[in-house]
């Protein structure tokens, strides 16, 4: 029998996607998320090509434009609060041509995928248990809300719960099991303060000795918030540790002020905002390494089967594409070669992209350790950004992508122009 109901665990970026392009197939898709509504927590997230593309053909692009942050470009600035150099949006700049707030793409995901007939959202919702047959996943799904348990049968269920994916553990194993999680060896914490009228238009990142950042963000001219994150590149930071297996906030809260207590520029200010964000969202940095995407009936997309980290700026990027590939080899397959074809065109892409800038260097270059390598940093960034006075944003490009390594293939062969059902363009 050719799959024909499709489980789909998790409503983040990748979820959404897959579900709007199955429906496009004609496949009969349940999405369960385990909060309450889409999950719109987060900050900044970037789209470029080849993800463009695949948004472009879910004629969602004009809804985006409307949400873009309108950050003007990236300010490096010390602790005086003096700019050390300023990059325009787009080039080499770390602020894209199209960002957006995680929130803002999750929900406009969700409502292109809710309007199909074929899709249904079930939120508070998680799995509890999934038994797979030889030819059905039998699943236990358990409301969060009244602790209700509905058990129901799918031709196969898809994994797009994020980094700690539950689905990942309940068909193989913890991660300790799998030795799947990578760490990155950085803790970082998101949320946003009330804004000032120095946080617009450009986002301004300073550095502090001990590899610890703050980079803050605008969200849009209108807004009366300003995105911060933190980044603390460390291998091990104990009660940070403890905190985030525990989900402690609170205690993640106070990690983070102690790490960034007396410290200068704006850090009393976000320091004490932060103690109030209702939106603070923090982790451990790990990437997810796994020998196999699937396992019989059950695949795992996104962030629960590759997680690339933030350092690497493509976990959201990756997610679309894998969403897109994985609906394009069903569409042909309707079985489970789907699922073979699927990683064969994916995973040297996804490995690819996985590589930490800089031969893994990325994070310690670009946080340093030392006033000395604070100071060097800063210099180097004067120099691009007088440089870019004399050359053009084309040329520069070129160049970088030349000295670069490790930059994933953007001419990545989507196939886009071969799906064209039930006027899915
Ligand atoms: C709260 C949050 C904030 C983030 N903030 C940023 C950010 O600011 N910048 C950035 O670059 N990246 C951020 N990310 C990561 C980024 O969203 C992903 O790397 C990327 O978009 C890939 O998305 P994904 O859909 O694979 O996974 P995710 O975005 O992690 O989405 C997974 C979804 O599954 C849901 N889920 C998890 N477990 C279960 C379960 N057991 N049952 C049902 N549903 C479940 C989650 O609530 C979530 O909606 C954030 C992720 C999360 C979850």
């Amino acid at each position: 029998m050719p799959f024909e109901r499709i489980l789909i665990c998790g409503a983040g970026v990748a979820g959404s996607v897959l579900a709007y392009w199955l429906a496009k197939h004609d496949f009969h898709v349940v999405v369960v998320e385990r909060s309450k509504t889409e999950q719109t927590a987060g900050q900044g997230l970037e789209i470029e090509e080849p993800a463009l593309k695949i948004i472009k053909s879910m004629r969602i692009l004009d809804k985006l434009n409307q949400k873009k942050t309108g950050e003007m470009g990236f300010n490096l600035v010390d602790e005086q609060a003096r700019s050390h150099g300023i990059l325009e949006a787009g080039g080499v700049s770390p602020t894209g041509a199209l960002e957006l707030m995680r929130g803002d793409l999750t929900q406009i995901l969700f409502k292109a995928a809710d309007g199909s007939a074929n899709v249904t959202y079930q939120f508070e919702t998680t799995i509890q248990s999934l038994r797979q047959t030889q030819d059905k996943v039998i699943v236990d799904l358990e409301n969060r809300n009244d602790k209700t348990i509905a058990t129901e049968e799918f031709d196969l269920v898809v994994g797009a719960d994020g980094v700690r994916s539950r689905t990942r553990q309940l068909v193989m194993g913890s991660p300790e099991e799998l030795n799947c999680f990578k760490l990155v060896g950085a803790f970082v914490a998101y949320f946003s303060i009330p804004r000032e009228d120095q946080d617009w238009p450009y986002s301004q990142l300073c550095h502090f000795t001990g590899r610890r950042i703050i980079w803050m963000r605008p969200l849009g001219k209108e807004s009366k918030m300003t995105s911060v994150y933190l980044i603390h590149v460390h291998d091990d930071v104990p009660n940070l540790r403890r905190a985030n297996a525990a989900g402690d906030r609170l205690k993640q809260k106070e990690a983070f002020a102690e790490i960034y207590s007396g410290l200068g520029w704006e850090t009393p200010r976000v320091i004490q905002q932060m103690m109030r964000a209702e939106n603070f969202y923090s982790d451990e940095l790990v990437q997810v390494k796994l020998q196999k995407w699937s396992q019989n009936r059950v695949v795992l997309l996104g962030d629960a089967a590759w997680a690339p980290s933030p350092f690497t700026g493509q976990g959201n990027q990756l997610a679309i594409i894998g969403a897109w590939v994985l609906a394009q080899e069903l569409s042909r397959n309707r079985n489970l070669v789907a699922f073979e074809m699927y990683e064969k065109r994916l995973r040297s892409y996804v490995e690819n992209a996985q590589s930490i800038p800089l031969g893994g260097y990325g994070p310690y270059i670009f946080n340093p350790q030392t006033r000395w390598g604070i100071w060097l940093l800063r210099t180097s960034v004067r120099l691009v950004s007088w440089t870019i006075h004399f050359v053009s944003w084309l040329k520069l490009a070129r160049i970088l992508a030349r000295i670069l390594p490790d930059q994933p293939h953007s001419d990545f062969d989507l196939e886009i122009e071969e799906v064209e059902v039930n006027g899915a363009r």
